[in-house]
């Protein structure tokens, strides 16, 4: 037999024994595959979370001027920091480079233009009141301080507030009391629902009127992003969709 041959004879015989061994171990193979997909990809969703904290940390660190921290108060939990942009101007900016990581993404990729600085949320939301801009509306509206209806909406603010905060006016977390960084959260979540249904500013009046129900407590600004990155987490890292993804796909069914 030339070497050919019995090369020929062996690849048959070998293949074969691999077709043999591949069908008594399809079902194994198969779920061995799924679970090396499923690995990959939270593997993967895990490698992108941490490369987009990384772009945050870098251009949060850049406009903290050398810190990661607000360049007003000093406040350096990373969830409750954000991009400012200086003279305002943030509307058509995220038009055109989105938010959050694609934002710093953007300002990289340009050498970190000027205009910009790390605010905490709290100092964010000062800075809001400072401009006279109303506080989550949908469009930008500018408030009269000496008007009967600032006043008059401010001493509701602070009744409710105070109420929240267990008889202080600040936060029940950290202590913070300037009145303009404080809002009232709603305990297990739900706030965005009830923000829809009525607007943030009546709210307030909206508690009051209804004796102050529970399940409403007072935090800055800071705690409430804190608290919100922490629900995020607990919903999407920690679960991630893989589940959805291998539904979708026909390859994994
Ligand atoms: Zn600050
Ligand atoms: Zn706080």
């Amino acid at each position: 037999m030339y070497n050919a041959e019995r090369h020929q004879l062996n690849r048959e015989r070998e293949n074969a024994s691999h077709r043999k061994w591949y069908n008594a171990n399809k079902e194994k193979r198969l779920t061995r595959i799924h679970e090396y997909q499923k690995e990959a990809a939270v593997h993967i969703s895990v490698q992108k979370v941490e490369e987009n904290r990384a772009a945050k940390i870098e251009c949060l660190t850049h406009y903290g001027k050398g810190k990661l921290a607000c360049v007003r108060c000093g406040y350096d939990k990373i969830d409750a920091l954000s991009l400012d942009h200086i003279n305002g101007g943030g509307h058509e900016q995220r038009k055109i480079t989105g938010t959050g990581v694609n934002l710093y993404k953007w300002l990289k990729r340009r050498n970190y233009p000027e205009g910009y600085q790390t605010l905490c949320m709290c100092c964010q939301h000062i800075k809001k009141v400072q401009n006279h801009e109303q506080i989550g509306g949908e469009t930008p509206q500018t408030y009269d301080y000496n008007s009967w209806q600032y006043r008059y909406n401010q001493t509701i603010r602070e009744e409710c507030l105070t109420y929240y905060g267990n008889g202080k006016c600040a936060c029940v977390k950290c202590g913070y009391d300037n009145i303009d960084g404080l809002s009232v959260d709603h305990i297990n979540g739900g706030g965005k629902q009830h923000q829809r249904e009525r607007g943030t500013s009546s709210l307030m009046l909206w508690l009051r009127k209804n004796n102050f129900p529970e399940g409403y407590q007072t935090l800055c600004m800071n705690d409430q992003f804190i608290k919100r990155a922490e629900n995020r987490e607990h919903n999407s890292v920690k679960a991630p969709k893989y589940q959805e993804k291998q539904e979708r796909s026909p390859a994994a069914t």
